[in-house]
């Protein structure tokens, strides 16, 4: 396994790779490695003969009141698990060479960018497509893996690659979870082990969600509503957003007919947390 942290570098040793005819993977991180990560490396390893995998905690992506600097770096652990699931390229690069000085384009996906998460958290898709911009440029992927985790996050990213035209195909992976049902997340490391028993409430409320949805209900206030009251039984929790969605373009949805994505966003003490279901 090579760990390069020159972009220039990688670039041209992914450009030669391509030219010889062989299909890349990649897996865009920010690190702190978990089960929901090694799932896109290992689909990524199924699919090419290339695995490409960055660990890059992108300063962009973090508002100013927000935990970039606590944000976990087990950077020698990560590249062991890496090792392990046969990944062949590391991109580690500094934030530096990533926003060196002068730096002023930014990606923003207009429309999908500002709801949901990018309510709360102004700035983050810009931050989150302005560097998979970069990335996919650096790498040049056939494939690019993103977790359905982060729901929001892949619409926007799968609008930037058809919107800019880049010459890569968009899988997203289902969510991994631990067998309480909690959404794996680099952030479950902010949890006390009694906030991690009040987290287990965002699944519980996708699930209400669920059997509501499929027991025939269709009113989507009456369904949101009904999530509240769930989640509002538990102490130190404030929910952010509770939403019922078209799962292509997060348009809100009245009444449910179809297909739908329930997401939500949920303060387990001043830990931030996000889940969805599709239904
Ligand atoms: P992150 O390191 O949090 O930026 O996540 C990197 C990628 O892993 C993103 O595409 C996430 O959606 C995905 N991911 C994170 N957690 C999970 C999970 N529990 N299941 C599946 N994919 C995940």
């Amino acid at each position: 396994m090579k760990i390069i942290r020159d972009p220039g570098r990688l670039n041209r040793l992914l450009k030669a790779l391509s030219r010889s005819g062989k299909s890349i993977g990649f897996v865009p991180t920010m690190g702190a490695l978990h089960p929901g990560h090694l799932s896109l490396i290992k689909q990524a390893r199924r699919d090419n003969d290339t695995v490409v995998v960055s660990i890059f905690i992108n300063p962009a992506q973090f508002g100013p009141k927000e935990d970039l600097n606590k944000y976990p770096r087990p950077l020698k652990n990560d590249l062991a698990l890496c090792r392990k699931a046969r990944v062949d390229l590391v991109f580690l690069p500094d934030s530096e060479i990533m926003y060196p000085e002068g730096f002023c384009t930014f990606v923003h996906v207009e429309k999908l960018a500002n709801i949901l998460c990018g309510a709360t958290r102004p700035g983050h898709f810009r931050g989150v497509a302005t560097v998979v911009a970069k990335l996919l440029n650096i790498v040049v992927p056939s494939v690019l893996y993103l977790g359905q985790k982060d729901a929001q996050q892949a619409v926007i990213i799968r609008r930037m690659v058809s919107d800019l035209n880049f010459p890569v195909k968009v899988k997203v992976m289902p969510t991994v979870r631990e067998k309480s049902g909690l959404a794996m997340s680099s952030r479950n490391a902010y949890l006390s082990e009694q906030e991690r028993g009040n987290a287990l409430v965002l699944f519980r409320a996708l699930n209400l969600a669920k059997v509501l949805i499929r027991g025939g209900a269709k009113d989507t206030v009456r369904i949101i509503s009904r999530v509240k009251q769930l989640i509002n039984k538990h102490k130190n929790v404030k929910i952010d957003y509770i939403a019922v969605m078209d799962s292509m373009n997060l348009k809100p949805l009245k009444r449910v007919t179809g297909n739908c994505l329930v997401a939500l966003a949920v303060y387990i003490g001043k830990t931030r947390l996000i889940d969805n279901i599709l239904i």
